[in-house]
């Protein structure tokens, strides 16, 4: 049986006339990492803002760690951590002094756990910088930090990686991964870039205009990647006719005057290539290649789609 540690029935907030979280079902599984991608505005920081307490639904129901705690007692907050929006800490504290204060306010302090939350997050060389002097990858560093510190059952980040540079995405995605596998820390996250979580996510949600779209494990998700053959060619009403007479191929897309992708009978690349010359078509190049999930993201989402 499926332990869920964030379920949500219909989930919907509306502000004013605008529903801007629409009908929301959310399957998030323990022990796994979830992602909510969507594009600006697609209702990201509201879904977690309403998981969090931080704003109330319109209608729906949120059960939290398969209903054991759904209410937001202090015992309860301490399973979960979060970062939503940027982190606020005193600019003229270092890292140690700001999450010092953050553990007393918590209560349940622990001695070490200031040192290993900044150890997990590799900021325990910078004891003498204060906050104000941080870059912006060592402040978003700090956040997650703060929301681990505590060694939290569940993790809800907002765009944790925004603004992080390529170095910076790599090693927040090993920290979350790490947590994930070593202490079994659910984690639901949020993101609008594709390339950020995939590699990271076991499941993700895509979320367009507050609905959302599709729910799927990541490997599902890969299957809409469709290997195929792309002929450069001259003719290719000509080179359609050929694949068609002579190796009863119809599963083939003319891409436009001079591209042709193939999608079954690949291993016959060649000699369809000498079938094509035999006919006179000039064949320019010849390559493999797969269908792009953001391809995929547009005819869900319309338009730019996501990534
Ligand atoms: P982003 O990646 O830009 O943060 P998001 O997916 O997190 O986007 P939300 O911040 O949840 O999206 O916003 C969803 C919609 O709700 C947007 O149209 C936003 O303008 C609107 N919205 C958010 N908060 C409020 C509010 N307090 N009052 C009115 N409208 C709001």
């Amino acid at each position: 049986m499926n332990e869920y540690v964030i379920e949500t029935r219909d989930l919907t907030k509306k502000y004013k006339n605008k529903i801007v979280v629409d009908r929301l079902n959310l399957h998030v599984q323990k022990g796994k990492i979830y992602a909510l991608l969507g594009r600006n505005g697609a209702g990201k920081t509201t879904t977690m803002k309403m998981l969090l307490n931080l704003v109330k639904p319109t209608s729906g129901s949120i059960i939290l760690f398969d209903g054991n705690g759904s209410d937001f007692s202090k015992e309860n907050c301490h399973r979960i951590g979060s970062v939503i929006e940027a982190p606020a800490f005193y600019e003229n504290l270092t890292a140690k002094e700001n999450l010092g204060i953050l553990a007393r306010l918590r209560g349940k302090h622990r001695k070490d756990m200031v040192e290993n939350a900044l150890s997990i997050m590799n900021l325990d060389g910078e004891n003498k910088k204060l906050f104000r002097e941080y870059s912006l990858g060592m402040k978003q560093r700090l956040g997650l930090a703060a929301a681990i510190m505590h060694e939290p059952e569940l993790l809800i980040l907002d765009e944790p990686m925004n603004g992080l540079d390529p170095i910076g995405i790599h090693e927040t995605r090993a920290y979350l991964l790490q947590l994930c596998r070593e202490r079994g820390t659910t984690i639901f996250i949020s993101s609008h870039a594709l390339n950020e979580i995939e590699m990271l996510a076991d499941v993700i949600g895509i979320i367009d205009q507050g609905k959302l779209l599709e729910e799927t494990s990541l490997k599902e998700l890969y299957r809409h990647n469709r290997r195929y053959a792309e002929f450069s060619v001259s003719d290719v009403n000509k080179a359609a006719l050929v694949l068609e007479s002579e190796f009863y191929i119809s599963d083939y897309t003319i891409m436009d005057k001079h591209i042709l992708r193939l999608y079954e009978k690949l291993d016959s690349r060649g000699r369809i290539n000498s079938s094509f010359v035999k006919e006179g078509i000039v064949v320019d190049n010849v390559s493999i290649g797969a269908g792009k999930l953001e391809d995929y993201f547009s005819e869900l989402v319309g338009g730019e789609g996501i990534g």
